[in-house]
This record gives structure tokens, C-alpha cells and sequence, in this order.
């Protein structure tokens, strides 16, 4: 049950409604695709798999701060140990459904940067 229909459910009872516990409207969870840690979407980051210009065999993964891009997403921590860790488990493919050659050299740069100004 999510906690959208346990929200649900809790309305159509007739307990009276507890205390605005249920924050997670307005604060998604998601899972972190290296430690597999649950963390608030704020607090990681979102990352998208593109069709390279330059070859058909090599998808590039890029980093989506805005959480604009199209296509499906995955969402890890910005930080080299899960980028590695999501790397050896191949955990990057298989949450963006893609196959083939993973370029994850723009989300390396990205998270080095980050982790610099940190
Ligand atoms: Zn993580």
C-alpha cells in the first residue's frame, strides 16, 4: 500500500485524521540506484540515459539537475562512492532500461565537481 492510499484509507474510516504526518506529497522518496538507500528526491540526483550522436552502441548518462529531461530517470546520490557503486553493480542500466555502452563520464564530472565545492 503507498502511502497515498493509506492516506486514502485513513480518510474513509471514520478516525478522525491524525496529525499532517504525511508529508511525502510534497517530499518524494526515492531510491538511490548505488547504496540503495532511500533518500528524499531533493536530495539526490536525477539522471537520464541519451542515444549518443556519435555512435548507436554507446548510450550516454547525464546528470539532470533541473529533472527536466525526457525519458526514464534514475536518482542516486551525487557523490563518487554511489556513482562507483551503482557502476560495479551495473545498477545504471538496469534502472534506466538501457543496454549496451554506458558513457558516464558527464555524471563523473559532474559529481567531482560537486564534490569539490562541498
Ligand atoms: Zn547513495
Amino acid at each position: 500500500m503507498t502511502a497515498v492510499e493509506w492516506t486514502q484509507a485513513q480518510r474513509e474510516s471514520s478516525a478522525p485524521p491524525r496529525a499532517e504526518r504525511v508529508s511525502a506529497r510534497s517530499e518524494p522518496v526515492r531510491t538511490c540506484i548505488g547504496c540503495r538507500r532511500r533518500e528524499l528526491a531533493a536530495d539526490l540526483m536525477r539522471v537520464v540515459a541519451q542515444r549518443s550522436v556519435d555512435s548507436e552502441q554507446t548510450v550516454v548518462v547525464v546528470p539532470d539537475p533541473r529533472r527536466r529531461l525526457p525519458g526514464r530517470g534514475a536518482w542516486m546520490h551525487p557523490s563518487s562512492a554511489c556513482l562507483s557503486q551503482a557502476v560495479r553493480r551495473r545498477a545504471i542500466g538496469g534502472a534506466l532500461r538501457v543496454s549496451g555502452h554506458l558513457d558516464i563520464s558527464a555524471l563523473e564530472h559532474y559529481v567531482e565537481n560537486r564534490h569539490e565545492h562541498s
